[in-house]
Formats: C-alpha cells, sequence, structure tokens
C-alpha cells in the first residue's frame, strides 16, 4: 500500500477515536497488499481499488473498536469471508481474541496464511457452517461477542451468532442504516434465542458520506436446547 494511503488509513482511523501504532498501519497496508493479490486468482472481495479497501473494508471493520466493549475479549466472526471484520480487530487490538469463522475452507486457508505472515497471535481459523458449530459442546456459548457483516438478514443471523455467545456477552451485527425492518422482524428470535431488544448506532464512515450501523444484542439468558436449528428451517422457518 502506498505511503499517501497509509495516511488516509490512519487519517480514518483517527477520525474513528483510535490510535493506530506503526506496527498495525504496517500489518493493514500488507493485508491489503496480500488481499488484493490473491484476489485475481479467488474471489475475495467485489472491491478491487486499495482506497475503497481501506475506506469500505478496514475503516467500516474498525468502526466496532471506539467503544472498546471488545477490549480483552473472546470474540467470534461469523462469516468472516476475507477477514471482516475480525481480521482488522485483531491486527488494531491485540488484546482481542479473534476466532475467524467460515465455511468456505479456502478462504480460511489463505486467512491462516495472512495470519502468519503478519505473525498474529491472536488469531484462530474455525471452519464450519455456524449454524452446526452453535451445537457443539467445545463452541457453544464460549465467546463473549459474536460479529458479524454482510452475512445474512438479522433474523437469520441472530441464529446464527446468538447460540455461540455466553448469557452475559453481546452480538454486534454490522449492517447499514436502511434496516429498520429487518431489525423488526428479528425481534421475536432474538428474544427466543435469549437475547435482549436490540439497539443501534449509526456511524458515518470517515471521508465518505456512507452511513452505516452497529446493531447491538446483549445476551442476557441462555440460548434454549433445539437452537440453532437446521438451516432450512432457519431460513424458512
Ligand atoms: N464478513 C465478510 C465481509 O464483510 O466482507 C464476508 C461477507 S461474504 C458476503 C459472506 C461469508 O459468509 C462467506 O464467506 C460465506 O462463506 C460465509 N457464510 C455464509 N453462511 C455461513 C454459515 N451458515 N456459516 C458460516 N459461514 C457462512
Amino acid at each position: 500500500m502506498s505511503p499517501e494511503l497509509i495516511e488516509t488509513l490512519e487519517t480514518g482511523l483517527r477520525a474513528l477515536g483510535l490510535s493506530p501504532t506503526p506496527t498495525a498501519l504496517e500489518q493493514l497496508g500488507r493485508y491489503c497488499d496480500l488481499l488484493l493479490e490473491k484476489n485475481q486468482v479467488m474471489n475475495l472481495t467485489a472491491i478491487t481499488d486499495p482506497a475503497q479497501v481501506v475506506r469500505r473494508h478496514f475503516l467500516d471493520s474498525a468502526a466496532l473498536l471506539p467503544t472498546r466493549a471488545l477490549q480483552g475479549k473472546r470474540v467470534v466472526d461469523v462469516g468472516t469471508g476475507a477477514g471482516f471484520p475480525g481480521l482488522v480487530l485483531a491486527i488494531l487490538d491485540p488484546s482481542i481474541q479473534v476466532t475467524l469463522l467460515d465455511s468456505l475452507g479456502k478462504r480460511l486457508d489463505w486467512l491462516q496464511e495472512v495470519a502468519r505472515d503478519l505473525g498474529l497471535e491472536n488469531v484462530t481459523i474455525l471452519l464450519g457452517r455456524a449454524e452446526e458449530i452453535g451445537l457443539e459442546k467445545q463452541q457453544r456459548e464460549q465467546y463473549d461477542t459474536a460479529v458479524s457483516r454482510a452475512v445474512a438478514a438479522l433474523p437469520v443471523l441472530s441464529e446464527l451468532c446468538l447460540p455461540l455467545v455466553k448469557p452475559g456477552g453481546l452480538f454486534l451485527a454490522m449492517k447499514s442504516n436502511k434496516t429498520d425492518e429487518e431489525i423488526e422482524a428479528a425481534e421475536p428470535i432474538i428474544q427466543k434465542l435469549g437475547g435482549e431488544p436490540p439497539f443501534v448506532m449509526d456511524y458515518r464512515l470517515p471521508g465518505s458520506e456512507v452511513y452505516q450501523r452497529i446493531v447491538t444484542v446483549f445476551k442476557g439468558r441462555p440460548t434454549p436446547p433445539g437452537y440453532p436449528r437446521r438451516w432450512s428451517k432457519i431460513k424458512n422457518p
């Protein structure tokens, strides 16, 4: 990544209230280079312009950090794809233990290589479908927080994510700001899965007029047995 773009990245992160270390900026630069290089042979992202990778992937992912809610926590990124938001969180805050979960092994193999290349020691890779992983004893209700971006509408996403979260933990869904209807539609299943009514925080992506949204669900009670259901049931309840 060019020095100018590193500067744009740093300015954007500071606008979010973050103070990135030189190491983190260097790691993000290298991650961008590796992403765009691999994207030529593997479908990782629709974005091919490094400036847009900075804004749409890095700064958007980093928007989860300013509240400090994730500091020192065990976090699972459900449907991480090319590592968003999870890998960005792991780079910017080494105190977060991040598990990158996806059902596509090839993407995870690449993420493992990137984590190794960047020398990250706080990243774990987990292959599988979230609705199956959420039934496994060693994964169910083991995370302080589940995060997810661009995976499914909130009623479906809640069932993929909330079973992985400990009671007392959080589920943070990264959405556009035009999601009032899906949030309302998700309320019954969130309640069924042990979550409290969601609350919403909208933010502007630094350097743009794009507004995004973090939907926060506090998990007050355990998820009852029988959830998550099979994929066909989750999709067509
Ligand atoms: N979160 C990334 C982002 O914001 O760029 C990737 C989004 S990509 C559109 C959706 C990802 O979710 C894909 O990598 C897909 O394999 C994964 N995914 C979809 N359903 C899943 C499931 N049930 N369990 C695990 N991963 C899933």
